[in-house]
């Protein structure tokens, strides 16, 4: 993890969902990161079954209906791809079937591809905004010219005209930024295999491709191939055979993306 202010090379972002945005600049190491404020966002849409089945009530209900019902039902085994033309042809053609039985109006084949791809519209000027927030930002740290933005800026439009700026904290057990070190209690006679399946199943690391170094070593790689070919024999064998009582170990894994969570391996007693 960095620490020296020096090194820190700063993250400028911007985001826009229709008339909403936000820009926020992140000092990796120093000041808080994504995964420090995941929790805070709304749950993606999704519509009640019992809806989609039953009683709905906007044309998103049918094509919803469609996907989740009616492809399945009619093409067992075919997995659908929204960018497949035929796919979402048909998917239209379902999905205005079940409309019209509803007397419900507005499926378009514009719509159903947003729904059954997760479209959120996107306005031009919101994004002119957020890029001009984006660039000004930009333009201070590499000028020196005036204060920098901590670290979070939000900017609503939805009804009439509303920002505000706030400095978000960092989470202390922030898997990303936050240096917690996860213990595991294991029989040194469990192998390499147990130890990732716990990672897999622990509740906040849920670590289900995870690479594992540690003792000096690769103790086990996803990649590249001929990496993971000769760390492959290592599942089986007992992690006394691998490791040390108390190892620290790295564990790297594509949801904690260029960031590691620190693992400590320690012998149970028998
Ligand atoms: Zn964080």
């Amino acid at each position: 993890m960095l620490q020296d202010p020096e090194a820190v090379i700063p993250l400028i972002d911007g985001g826009t969902e229709g008339f909403k945005g936000q820009a926020r600049v992140i000092l990796p190491g120093l000041s808080s990161c994504f995964e420090c404020s995941l929790d805070l966002y709304p749950p993606q849409v999704t519509y009640p079954m019992c809806t989609i089945a039953e009683k709905p009530r906007q044309p998103e209900h049918c094509i919803e209906y469609a996907k989740q019902v009616l492809w399945p039902k009619a093409r067992p085994g075919d997995k659908f791809d929204a960018d497949n033309a035929d796919h979402l042809q048909w998917m239209f053609e379902q999905s205005e079937q079940r409309a019209k039985e509803f007397n419900i109006e507005g499926v378009t084949l514009r719509l159903t591809k947003g729904v059954v791809k997760n479209i959120i519209p996107a306005v031009a000027s919101t994004n002119a905004i957020i890029a001009a927030a984006c660039v000004n930002e930009a333009f201070k740290m590499a000028t020196y010219v005036g204060g920098y933005l901590t670290n979070y800026y939000y900017f609503n439009a939805v009804t009439g005209c509303y920002t505000y700026t706030m400095d978000y904290q960092k989470k202390p057990d922030c898997l990303i930024c936050g240096r917690v070190i996860f213990t595991f209690e294991m029989n040194p006679n469990d192998t390499l295999r147990t130890l990732m399946q716990e990672l897999a199943e622990h509740d906040q690391l849920k670590l289900k491709k995870a690479s594992l170094r540690g003792n000096g070593k690769s103790l086990f790689m996803q990649a590249p191939a001929a990496l993971r070919e000769a760390t492959m024999k290592n599942l089986d064998l007992p992690l006394s055979e691998l490791i040390e009582d108390g190892c620290k170990i790295d564990a790297m894994d594509p949801s904690l993306f260029a960031a590691c969570a620190q693992i400590v391996v320690k012998f149970k007693q028998e």
